[in-house]
């Protein structure tokens, strides 16, 4: 009999999130703090075998889409071994990532037939990158986003809109759009405790469409279903864009997504506090799947 994970409230959850590391080589100030950070030390870490087993369990039980995500997941040394592991399941496998260390990974990609992926980029200033991410890393980042448009990737660009900091850069975004196939995702800053989050950062979804509508005209595009973005285009320009209202107008009563963190506990959102420890459990040689549904 086919599985499928439904909620209590009646959700279907097929899409898994998997951290790989929380640990990462910038230090965005929304996300990390600046000092030193206690990152998961290395045997509490899922290993390669365990993500593998856990992501079939996740798979037997109706997953079909898998994200790697982190911290940054290409800075794991095994980050390679993982994908190319996970890319032999019946999975849609994709990743969202910083993007400084993609050029080492474009064959492990191919091999793997990841033709998509999120790359996260707020500014197309140096300066401001370096004064968001606290690293010197702006050009790595947009060259290895240029870099997979030439090999043909589809690439969607993650940029949090943060007021009075990036929001005078939407339509630069949007220009992007013209010549190049990029697809623009503009998402709401979202408050996490200890990021400095002050609700004055919030630069709404409605803000950032009449900002984008005061220069250019756009239309509307067909939503995929359990897409948490709304998705645009200007009438003539190569790529895309879209708004993710994290804020102010969530979705969650649409969510199909759980998260699997880097030591392997399992929550059903990103701003849960509950988690379900699979891997301890798995060690244990405990039955995994009935912790799961
Ligand atoms: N390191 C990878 C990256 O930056 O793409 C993957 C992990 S990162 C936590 C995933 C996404 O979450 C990134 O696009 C990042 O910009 C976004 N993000 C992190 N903190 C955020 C916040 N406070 N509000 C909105 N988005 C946030
Ligand atoms: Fe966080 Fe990603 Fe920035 Fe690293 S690159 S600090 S994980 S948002």
């Amino acid at each position: 009999m086919e599985r499928t994970i439904i909620d209590r409230y009646g959700r279907v959850h097929n899409y898994l999130r998997i951290s790989l590391t929380d640990n990462c080589n910038l230090r965005c100030f929304y996300c990390m703090p600046e000092e030193e950070y206690h990152f998961t030390p290395a045997p509490q870490l899922m290993q390669t075998d365990e993500i593998e087993e856990l992501a079939k369990i996740f798979v037997s039980l109706g997953v079909n889409k898998i994200r790697l995500t982190g911290g940054e997941p290409l800075v794991r040394k095994d980050a390679d071994k993982i994908i190319l592991s996970l890319s032999k399941l019946p999975v849609k496998l994709t990743l969202t990532t910083n993007g400084s260390r993609l050029h080492e990974f474009v064959d492990v990609l191919k091999e793997a037939n990841i033709r998509s992926l999120n790359i996260s980029l707020d500014t197309l200033q140096s300066e401001k990158f370096q004064l968001i991410t606290r690293r010197d890393q702006f050009q790595k980042v947009y060259d290895n986003i240029q870099l997979l448009l030439k090999k043909n990737f589809h690439v969607k660009v993650n940029m949090v809109v943060m007021n009075g900091l990036n929001d005078n850069e939407i339509n630069d975004f949007v220009e992007w759009t013209k010549d190049q196939p990029v697809h623009v995702r503009f998402i709401e800053f979202m408050p996490f405790t200890g990021n400095r989050w002050t609700s004055n950062k919030v630069f709404t979804m409605q803000q950032m469409l009449d900002v984008i509508k005061e220069k250019y005209e756009v239309v509307r595009l067909q939503d995929e279903k359990h897409d948490t973005a709304k998705g645009y285009k200007v009438p003539g320009h190569q790529g895309t864009f879209s708004v993710i209202s994290t804020m102010s107008d969530n979705f969650c009563g649409n969510c199909n997504r759980m998260r699997l963190t880097a030591d392997g506990k399992m929550k059903n959102c990103l701003f849960s506090k509950e988690d379900t420890d699979l891997l301890s459990a798995l060690r244990n040689g405990e039955d995994v799947a009935p912790l799961i549904y």
